[in-house]
């Protein structure tokens, strides 16, 4: 199959001498019905703005073009910029590359005023620092549209968690609180080069327009001290931010743990500091 008459991405790879990093979180996608899935997730593109963060060699980069988006991309990996530069000569006007690392990025002024959505398969050594600034920004309504993004399985789970199980904490309650978050499908390990060591999913997340009203900052911070010592009661996990006293002020049990408080409980502790 082929989407837009460019060489097959194997071939690019070998050109351009595109080895896979461990370091910079290189895991590439090189199936094009695949990459075409992930994009078709996003919802329709034509004419729309999508920020993608790391395109590597670029097939993801190649299926949100033949969609019809306009893409800026962030990609560290400066062996990728000739690569990427004959995909964006092959889409006149259409691809904005933009090298260096995306934890710098100021991605509202990236998107200047139009309505973007962001399409990843994230480097997984920065995916979550990377989704909880997107989580947490300011103001609300974000620059943001939606987010579709790649996460190891295990990450996926974590962010559409829902309190008392397992893999419910920070990120569940970040998450749940902004956005309607769903996994949309996984991906096996065997798609990927190299292949990681575990299965990877794909989360759409679409921004609530009205979540409880309180401080992201402020919730961030006792969403991190909480569940920064899970395991322990919550008078001594958020004691820094006022421990038992506060969690009188609103009613809450003390000795409980953070992975039993609902999301509505956190934005109550938030507000109360
Ligand atoms: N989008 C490509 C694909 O699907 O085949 C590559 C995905 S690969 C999992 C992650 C990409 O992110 C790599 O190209 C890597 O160089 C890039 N990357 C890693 N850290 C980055 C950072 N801090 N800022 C921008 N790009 C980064």
């Amino acid at each position: 199959m082929s989407i837009d008459s460019l060489p097959p991405l194997r071939e690019v790879i070998e050109r351009h001498g595109l080895m896979a990093k461990k370091s910079l979180g290189q895991n590439f996608l090189f199936d094009l019905n695949l990459t075409a899935k992930i994009a078709r997730q996003a919802g329709d593109l034509a004419g729309q703005t999508v920020i993608e963060v790391g395109p590597g060699p670029g097939g993801l980069t190649r299926a949100l073009l033949a969609q019809g988006a306009n893409v800026i991309a962030i990609e560290r990996d400066e062996r990728c910029l000739a690569a990427l530069q004959e995909i964006a000569d092959h889409y006149p006007g259409a691809l904005k590359v933009i090298p260096g690392d995306a934890l710098e990025v100021d991605f509202t002024q990236l998107a200047n005023g139009s309505e973007v959505k962001i399409v990843a398969n994230l480097p997984y050594n920065v995916g979550t620092q990377l989704l909880i600034g997107w989580l947490l920004s300011e103001p609300w309504p974000p620059f943001y549209a939606s987010l579709t993004l790649m996460f190891q399985r295990e990450v996926a789970e974590r962010i559409v968690a829902r309190p008392g199980s397992d893999a419910y904490g920070r990120l569940g309650v970040l998450a749940g609180w902004r956005t309607d978050a769903k996994i949309t499908f996984d991906v096996p390990p065997q798609a990927f080069t190299p292949p990681p060591k575990v299965t990877s999913s794909v989360v759409h997340l679409v921004p609530r327009q009205s979540p409880l009203a309180c401080d992201a900052a402020t919730l961030g911070r006792v969403t991190q001290a909480a569940f920064g010592q899970r395991r322990k009661m919550l008078r001594q996990s958020i004691k820094p931010l006022g421990g038992e006293a506060l969690l009188q002020k609103v009613g809450i049990d003390p000795t409980r743990r953070a992975e039993t408080l609902s999301i509505e409980e956190f934005v109550a502790l938030a507000n109360a500091l």
